[in-house]
């Protein structure tokens, strides 16, 4: 039986699933959170039983990668009876720059490569290069996989990744679109493409991504040729706390205005922006903003608008962009939890022949197609899964 670590390392926390790869089930998971940080503890959740709580010091991602190992080959909420029954470990990493296209095996030299990638994504890769060493040093025979948010987006054409800034900066720094959530889009447009009953390369799809961080990607016969998020995630869509696309001009005039330097700025713009900035601070969770625009809340009411604009107005681009779209795809929390909110997206798309059906719509987190059969253009809800697709990668290079 074969079985695959998926590990997912934040700077403070460390996500974690054993798949086994038979059934592609999880067999457990759990977080690691408050790394070097007083009050550290693991959950772990053994598939079908209570979640244990282990409460124990963790100076470090080394001492969380041991808690997580005996937490799995635990005798009494273990999975496994030996760590030698992990066959391979996959990584998510965050950024993989343009050096890679696809998922690879993890040696010293794509270290180094991810490491020359760092100063694109500086809170997340130096990160997840902790989580590959912690698990190296504990496993040091088991092989290991890099799974790279930004990949996916690897065959967007030049038109679509350049910004028009001097090209020098491109050649230079590597300044362009990278694009993110790339594993969450593949997952969900290979699995519309299965719904449907085409193969990928029969279709144009649009992947509307929509949790606290959110994107939408277009798929065009199976490649993304375009998506909203851009050198960073702050590009794009609204989202929870982020502001998405915005005049880049605002940055200076924010700054002489209110004193801010650019430190502050970006925290503005990253971290109290978006659905939260909108809605004056009402809250970055759409449970709230929902709440809030059933009660009559002006400023959740403004927030739920101009979030749902934003996304209707991205459809419309990447249809342009493909010529035309065969399906739209919903997933992420809010995309696979909200059905008003797939119904308000989808009530700007008239005009492409787009019908919901309100019955198949009031779903949750269950793969549905909520469109109606006269509709021209299917809508679909697909949950995504980006750690059953970094597991699936894991294998396929191993073998
Ligand atoms: P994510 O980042 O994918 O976890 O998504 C977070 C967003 O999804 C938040 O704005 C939540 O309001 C929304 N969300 C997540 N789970 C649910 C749920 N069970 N019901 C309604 N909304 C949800």
């Amino acid at each position: 039986m074969k079985k695959v670590l998926v590990i997912n390392c934040g700077s403070s926390s460390l996500k974690y699933q054993l798949i086994d790869m038979d059934t592609e089930e999880v067999v457990a998971k759990g977080l690691a959170e408050r790394i070097g940080i007083d009050g550290s503890r693991v959950k772990h959740t053994p598939a079908g039983k209570d979640s244990v709580l282990i409460e124990e010091p963790m100076p470090d991602h080394n001492k969380a990668v041991e808690l997580v190992l005996g937490a799995l080959t635990d005798k009494e909420h273990g999975v496994i009876s030996d760590m030698s029954e992990i066959t391979a470990v996959g990584h998510r990493v965050v950024h993989g720059g343009e050096k890679f296209k696809s998922s690879v095996l993890i040696t010293e030299e794509v270290i180094s490569a991810i490491e020359e990638c760092n100063d694109l994504a500086p809170l997340h890769n130096p990160a997840n290069l902790i989580g590959i060493r912690a698990c190296q040093k504990l496993m040091p025979t088991t092989p290991m996989v890099a799974v790279f948010d930004t990949a996916f987006h690897q065959t967007m054409p030049e038109k679509a990744f350049l910004y028009a800034i001097p090209y020098k900066y491109y050649e230079k720094y590597g300044v362009r679109r990278y694009g993110f959530h790339g594993t969450s889009h593949r997952f969900v447009s290979e699995r519309v493409a299965a719904i449907l009953g085409k193969k990928p390369e029969e279709i144009k799809t649009i992947v509307c991504h929509l949790g606290n961080g959110a994107s939408v990607a277009a798929v065009c016969h199976g490649k993304s040729i375009d998506t909203s998020m851009g050198l960073t995630p702050l590009e794009g869509l609204i989202m929870g706390t982020r502001s998405g696309d915005m005049d880049p001009a605002i940055l200076s005039f924010l700054m002489g205005k209110s004193k801010l330097n650019i430190d502050q700025m970006m925290n503005v713009l990253n971290k109290e922006s978006g659905i939260l900035g909108l809605s004056s601070g009402l809250s970055s969770d759409f449970r709230e903003i929902e709440a809030g625009v059933k009660e009559g809340n002006v400023a959740a009411q403004r927030a739920n608008d101009a979030f749902v604009y934003r996304v209707a107005k991205y459809i419309g681009a990447y249809t342009a962009a493909m010529n035309g779209v065969d399906a739209i795809a919903f997933t992420a929390g809010l995309g696979e939890n909200n059905a008003a909110i797939r119904k308000e997206i989808c009530s700007y798309l008239g005009y492409l022949g787009v019908e919901i059906d309100d019955e198949r719509n009031a779903v949750r987190g269950k793969e549905t197609v909520v469109s109606s059969d006269q509709s021209k253009v299917k809508v679909l809800l697909v949950p995504t899964n980006e750690e059953l697709m970094i597991a699936r990668d894991t294998m396929e290079l191993v073998g």
